[in-house]
């Protein structure tokens, strides 16, 4: 396996829209930015594959976006993310046509409603965000290096200087020293066996994070398409029909931040899917694109500010190596499971047992087949480079999923996007409450925050349902 090291001042791990986003902003203010991509940057990825709508709010219009975020997401949002968000939406959208991204504007409410993108004919919608903007991160000077994966975050001095990634392609393991980096890696709802996410969308960033010291929240929250959820609730409907219906979605916890994209770690950032975003429980239809776009730009700008302010770190020695020692141990293993069966096998765990119809008896199988898969990764064979990232891959998202399904179990209610069979109904007497987990000594440690239901905002049982949330117009 080959080996290379580089450096720059901002490294950005991702090339959807919020990698991207975060790519021209960084280079604006002048920092040197490399931006490496598992798919192509632009290429697939849940941005490109988007219908399209992004939230439309004027500036006059903030307190209701607040008001209809809070509502939807059950109070449990992050209320330092959604003041970000609120006070980003009305500039950070239109001045995408800066960026050559076309927008048709449709309203719905006084001062709210959709920008839809254009100019993608022929293409799935998402392109019209994704293919401007790359062409915008191309011209503005920043490297971009598609097909690699990240596979570790570098960590010297409790902060974060870099990455390692694998390039498939050439069978060559990369590492880069960066001042800062940004994670922007996306959800991680092709975790599931039904889905409507890219393949390539495996949860790994969570992962990365959380083994760099960074911590997760929120990870519970998980939105799947179903059209019975009601019904399956009331226990009307049949929950196997259900399970072949239905399909993972969108990640609305992830990456603990600080709204500057910022985690506790230093030289760590995060931005779009994979950060714990403003949402909570649910999310508006629309607002997942204005997010990557608004935390994307404010993530880029923040890793510049840094890189602007340290001096650029180097690979910590032996780094490199100890990680290509540790890839070739799978390409050497013989017999082992294949990473295809293996995640194939975690797939339909999670679907079966902690997707949309989840009970404390399917969670607690969960649990137990995830910790078993996470032992058996370790044993893969892997024949050729791309057995040998789908490993890496499924290393990763077995340390997701049993993040997602810890947070399940614990929290014992249904609540906007989340839905326990056992549990059916929100109970804001007990489970106000937000979850954090990171990692002590190896083992998570969960801290609770607690919610409130703002005043204004009401009513007070929040909503329940699937998929993303249409404007409220009784709020
Ligand atoms: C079918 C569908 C339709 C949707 N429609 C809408 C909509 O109309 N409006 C809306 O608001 N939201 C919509 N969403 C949600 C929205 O698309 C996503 O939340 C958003 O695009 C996520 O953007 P992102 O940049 O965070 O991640 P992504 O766009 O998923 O990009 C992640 C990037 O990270 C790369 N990557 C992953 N792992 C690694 C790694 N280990 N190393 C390096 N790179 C890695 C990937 O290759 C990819 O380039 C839709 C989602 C789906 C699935």
């Amino acid at each position: 396996m080959k080996q290379e090291v580089t450096s720059t001042d901002v490294l950005i791990l991702g090339g959807g829209g919020a990698g991207l986003r975060a790519a021209i902003e960084a280079r604006r203010l002048g920092a040197e930015v490399l931006l490496l991509s598992k798919a192509p940057a632009g290429g697939a990825s849940c941005t490109s594959h988007g219908a399209g709508y992004l939230t439309y709010c004027a500036a006059g219009a903030r307190d209701e976006l607040r008001r209809q975020v809070l509502a939807i997401g059950g109070y449990v949002n992050d209320r330092a993310m959604l003041e970000a968000f609120v006070e980003d939406v009305p500039t950070r959208i239109p001045e995408l046509a800066a960026y050559g991204v076309a927008l048709a504007r449709e309203d719905v409410l006084p001062g709210l409603g959709y920008w839809r993108t254009a100019g993608a004919e022929g293409q799935r919608a998402g392109y019209g965000l994704t293919a401007p903007l790359r062409k915008a991160v191309d011209d503005s000077g920043a490297a971009v290096l598609d097909g690699a994966s990240a596979t570790r975050l570098l960590v010297a001095g409790g902060a974060v200087v870099g990455a390692v990634a694998y390039q498939p392609s050439t069978d060559s393991l990369l590492a880069i020293a960066a001042s800062a980096t940004v994670l922007a890696t996306g959800g991680g709802a092709a975790l599931w066996a039904r889905s409507d996410n890219p393949r390539g969308t495996t949860g790994d960033g969570f992962a990365l994070a959380l083994d760099a010291g960074a911590a997760l929240a929120n990870m519970e929250f998980v939105s799947f398409q179903c059209p019975d959820v009601p019904a399956i609730l009331d226990g009307t409907a049949d929950r196997g029909e259900a399970l072949e219906r239905g399909a993972a979605h969108y990640f609305l916890g992830g990456v603990a931040t600080d709204g500057h994209g910022r985690t506790a770690v230093p030289g760590l950032l995060a931005a779009g899917e994979v950060a714990c975003g403003p949402f909570g429980a649910a999310r508006l239809g629309g607002a997942a694109f204005a997010e990557i776009i608004v935390f994307g730009a404010r993530a880029g700008g923040r890793a510049a500010e840094r890189a602007a302010a340290s001096r650029r770190p180097s690979v910590p020695p032996g780094v490199i190596g100890a990680e290509a020692e540790r890839l070739g141990r799978l390409r050497g293993n013989s017999g082992g499971p294949s990473a295809a069966e293996l995640r194939r096998r975690l797939a339909e765990v999670m679907w079966s047992h902690a997707g949309l119809v989840k009970d404390a008896p399917s969670l607690g199988r969960a649990a137990h087949a995830v910790e078993a898969l996470g032992q058996e990764v370790a044993a893969v064979s892997a024949e050729n480079p791309d057995d040998l990232l789908l490993a890496e891959q499924t290393r990763l998202s077995c340390l997701t999923a049993r993040e997602v399904v810890r947070a399940s179990l614990w929290r014992e209610e249904s609540r906007g996007a989340f839905w326990r069979l056992d549990h059916p109904r929100p109970d804001n007497s007990r489970w106000l409450l937000s979850r954090r987990v990171r990692l002590e000594e190896g083992e998570p440690a969960a801290t609770l925050t607690p919610a409130s239901v703002p005043a204004d905002v009401g009513p007070s049982e929040p909503p329940i349902g699937a998929g993303c949330f249409a404007y409220l117009t009784s709020a």
